[in-house]
């Protein structure tokens, strides 16, 4: 089994969110809300006569895009007509590029959990129209031109992806990126981001790449990596049993949870690619991609160095931190007033990502949620000065703060729940608890350690959970110690 290696490239369709579509003013509409053909023009439905002009946002996204993938951009690309027939493609030929694309030799950096990186190379991203969209039902087919002409970036991985883990890391990078850029939501389920998966698999001992085929229809990266799974196992199965894999192109069935065949290529596709004759070359100059360079954001790797390198946070949590861009803006609101970098990442990571959870609040939209950014830095800031224990915090205020929207100082004033550090005070309850639970003393009298947080615990508790616990330990042990000694 070991014997055998995976090799996956993959191809993703991006849809670039302009305004307007690639070669037309047409507006460009959610996909899901507008309906049927309501953003259509001549151009986008293929009539005769119409001529495309170059969007120059979306080729500014293109630029943008291929320089956060650490690609050249070379000083010329050019646009090309890919030619098929399909009831979705009104012209009968998609505008595409060939041989000149926008962008060249890219890699992005995916983390391994191992810990370790690994640069996956991106061959080349280039710019083209998305098509319109089939749907079969009530036993026909309906075609809504809605998306047709939409600005899509295909950008093309090398096949330097060795296992399923792997091209989970890789997507959710490159969507991370595509989201920090503001230049695609990263929505699959809308079809706005589309993976296409390469499969091949190989022997340690070949010198080269066995036959691939490409799996079509992901709607989610979960879809993917069961797919991806799904056709390893697949591939050498047939190979075992002395069969060959052909290539193919394949869907998933998520019902099924299964591959199905689509068609078997018995050669390679012919598109009778040419360049476009209605559209000039382009010429990128060395000004614009500066200038388009000068002002792309940070990016999740910077971030991340920055987090693990200016606030000592781990690499693992500035990982997490930093995978979407709305949840590092809000860690960093936090530590701006003041609390502990490393305080707050423990909180938000684990207190706070499990409200959103319970409630199914996607980590991207952590802006909405009840506990904004200045609340939780007052309840961390409070946690730190002393002002209430930690488990006060974790146990009493934050749920007030999610559910009602209630300042953290708010909450801690009216409930009383500022924390007991006076030593008299804190002797008193443990005198109290040690008056009341005599059998539990004489069991630690009599060696039972473990007996002591059984204690602790009462003394929190007639302390109503608000005492400071080092103090409370304290006085408990010198308590406990002097009548030892006695
Ligand atoms: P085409 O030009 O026919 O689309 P490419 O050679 O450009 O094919 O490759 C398309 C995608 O398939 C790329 O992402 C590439 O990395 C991947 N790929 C190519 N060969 C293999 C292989 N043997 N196994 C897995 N993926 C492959
Ligand atoms: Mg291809």
């Amino acid at each position: 089994m070991s014997d055998w290696q995976t090799v996956i490239g993959l191809e993703v369709h991006a849809e670039m969110e302009t305004e307007s579509k690639m070669f037309s003013n047409c507006p460009v509409v959610d996909s899901v809300e507008a309906d049927p053909n309501s953003a259509v023009d001549a151009l986008s439905l293929g009539m005769p006569g119409t001529l495309p002009v170059i969007n120059k946002k979306a080729m500014e996204y293109g630029v943008m895009v291929g320089l956060a993938l650490n690609c050249e951009i070379p000083p010329i690309n050019q646009f090309a007509r890919k030619n098929y027939f399909y009831p979705d493609l009104p012209k009968g030929y998609q505008i595409s590029q060939y041989d000149r694309p926008l962008a060249v030799n890219g890699h992005i950096n995916i983390e391994l959990e191992d810990g370790s990186s690994k640069r996956i190379r991106v061959r080349r991203a280039h710019m083209e129209e998305d098509t319109g969209k089939l749907s079969h039902i009530m036993g026909g087919s309906l075609v809504d031109y809605n998306r047709a002409g939409v600005p899509l970036l295909e950008i093309v991985s090398e096949p330097d992806i060795s296992s399923a883990a792997e091209a989970e890391a890789y997507a959710r990078k490159l969507r991370s990126i595509l989201r920090y850029l503001g230049v695609n939501s990263g929505d699959m389920s809308k079809g706005l981001l589309r993976f296409e998966a390469n499969v091949s698999v190989r022997r340690k001992s070949d010198a080269g790449l066995r036959e691939r085929t490409e799996i079509k229809n992901l709607n989610s990266i979960r879809n993917m990596v069961r797919a991806i799974d799904f056709e390893v196992g697949r591939q050498i199965k047939l190979y075992r049993s002395g069969d060959m894999v052909k290539p193919a192109t394949l869907g998933w069935d998520e019902a099924a949870q299964k591959i199905t065949v689509q068609r078997y290529k018995e050669r390679a596709d012919e598109y009778r690619y040419f360049p476009e004759p209605d559209l000039p070359i382009v010429e990128i100059s060395r000004e614009m991609v500066a200038d388009i360079a000068a002002k792309l954001p940070a990016l999740p790797d910077a971030l991340r160095a920055r987090f693990v390198d200016e606030l000592g946070l781990s690499h693992y949590d500035a990982g997490v931190l930093t995978a979407e861009r709305a949840v590092a803006d809000y860690f960093q609101k936090v530590v701006a007033s003041g609390v502990d970098p490393k305080l707050a990442a423990n909180w938000l990571t684990t207190d706070l990502f499990r409200m959103m959870n319970a409630n199914e609040i996607q980590r991207e939209m952590i802006d909405s949620i009840p506990v904004s950014a200045p609340n939780f830095a007052s309840l961390l800031n409070m946690v730190q000065q002393g002002t209430i224990n930690q488990s006060t915090a974790r146990k009493k205020v934050l749920p007030i703060m999610w559910s009602a929207g209630e300042a953290a100082r708010a909450i801690v004033d009216q409930q009383g729940l500022a924390q007991i550090s006076d030593p008299t005070a804190i002797e008193a309850s443990v005198d109290k608890v040690l008056a009341e639970n005599d059998d539990l003393l004489q069991r630690y009298l009599a060696g039972n350690k473990k007996v002591l947080n059984a204690l602790f615990g009462k003394i929190m508790g007639a302390l109503r959970g608000k005492g400071d616990p080092a103090v409370v330990r304290r006085v408990l042990a010198e308590k406990l110690s002097d009548m030892n000694s006695s």
